[in-house]
């Protein structure tokens, strides 16, 4: 049996692990299309390391020097987005959609298509489209395979019984660089103290996500709508050690746990396996050389992230959207230095707490969950134009010392 394999943001840190995983099992898997941002030596290179069909680059200013990467390799190519539409349109079994960040709503539900399976590595569009994404999918057959490490681990973990014995499922968090630096310390945080995380090297904005928690909210909202679990019946622990990824609580008290040694490639390798493992070559667990396992709760004053997130879920309707347009303006912001790493949630809050007294009802397609998106990140913009980062420091600042700040609306 030979799956025809397409991977929308192939030169990511996903794409890669996916990259390496293919190549492993050039046998078993063939290469439809690879699309990448602007990278065009990057997926050149991948292209013809795995034989792909077709490769595709969303910046179409680079079209020239992706034809000539390729010259002579007899791989078709394309730029911009037609070029991408073009790429998701092309016969696949099953797509890993790993582009990030919320340019990747679109490309992925393009990949809807009857006939295959779609692995989901792209948080956004659960996070802002969660119910019209699984919606399509459904409509048209789709299973949505959850490529996320811990989310894959809960899909391992719930084979062993049926979603309706299940009582609560957990997400573990690494805790991230800062787990054990105080508010004050955080504040003084560098993009380049983010992007030391204990166990993964990832893209520069989840690297953010993860310091700030703001990951495993996001998580948290991605898990509700992949298992249709409640937010009551969701919870997160920190586990440093990162070998146990999600937990399922049965009623009966039993808990099955997802584990393996933290390597993308375990998770991307049960999606491309389907029904069949295959055999990778990755590093073993060796729990005697870990020797202990550690846990603690998540401390939501000096991550008050989490806290956002599992506000904006059980508000639901349009804030988790909200949230993450809010959240990638904030992000974008502190990677350029202009704001502290303290005023990414105080950005985001004020960002939710306008938007609030609107109501909205959750985005019923994609291109309503983009119209909010932009809404939210014009808001954040707006306020982070407006404001001085000095105080949103000195509001982050008051919410950390417990102060109870009444809700604002402007
Ligand atoms: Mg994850």
């Amino acid at each position: 049996m030979t799956d025809r394999i397409t991977v929308l943001g192939a030169t990511g840190s996903i794409g890669r692990s996916t990259a390496d995983v293919l190549s492993q099992h050039r046998d078993r898997f063939r290469v439809s299309a690879l699309v990448a941002g602007q990278d065009a030596a990057g997926l050149a290179r991948m292209a013809r390391e795995l034989g792909a069909e077709y490769a595709a680059l969303a910046d179409r200013s680079r079209h020239a020097e992706l034809r000539a990467e390729l010259s002579g390799s007899g791989i078709a190519c394309g730029a911009g987005p037609s070029a991408v539409h073009e790429a998701c349109s092309r016969d696949a079994d099953l797509v890993v959609a790993a582009i990030s960040g919320t340019a990747g709503l679109v490309p992925t539900r393009d990949a809807l298509k009857p006939g295959r399976r779609v692995a989901l590595a792209n948080k956004e569009s659960l996070v802002s489209a969660g119910q019209a994404f699984m919606a399509e999918a459904k409509r048209q057959g789709v299973p949505i395979l959850a490529m996320d490490s811990e989310h894959n681990a809960l899909t391992q973990a719930l084979a062993a019984g049926c979603i309706e014995d299940v009582e609560t499922l957990i997400l573990t968090a690494s805790g991230g660089p800062f787990r054990t630096w105080s508010s004050d310390r955080m504040a003084g945080a560098t993009p380049a103290h983010t992007a030391k995380h204990p166990t993964y090297s990832m893209g520069a904005k989840i690297n953010v996500d993860s310091a700030s928690l703001m990951n495993k909210g996001l998580e948290l909202i991605e898990a509700h709508h992949l298992f249709g679990v409640g937010p009551d019946r969701l919870g997160v622990v920190v586990h440093p050690q990162s070998i146990i990824h999600g937990l399922v609580q049965w009623r009966d008290g039993g808990v099955t746990a997802g584990m393996a040694v933290p390597d993308m490639r375990i998770p991307i390798a049960h999606c491309l396996g389907v029904e069949r493992r295959l055999t990778i070559e990755v590093p073993r667990l060796d729990l005697a050389a870990i020797g202990s396992f550690t846990f603690e709760a998540p401390d939501e004053e000096r991550f008050p992230c989490l806290r956002l997130a599992r506000e904006a879920l059980a508000a639901g309707g349009a804030m988790p959207a909200v949230l993450n347009g809010a959240n990638e303006i904030a992000v974008q912001a502190f990677l350029d230095g202009r704001i502290g790493f303290l005023d990414i949630p105080a950005v985001v809050e004020e960002t939710c707490r306008r938007r609030s007294g609107q109501g909205a009802a959750a985005p019923a397609t994609i291109e309503e969950a983009l119209a909010l998106d932009g809404e939210a990140r014009a808001l954040a913009a707006e306020l982070l134009q407006r404001r001085e980062p000095s105080q949103l420091k000195i509001a982050a600042g008051a919410s950390r010392s417990g102060e109870r700040r009444p809700p604002r609306r402007v």
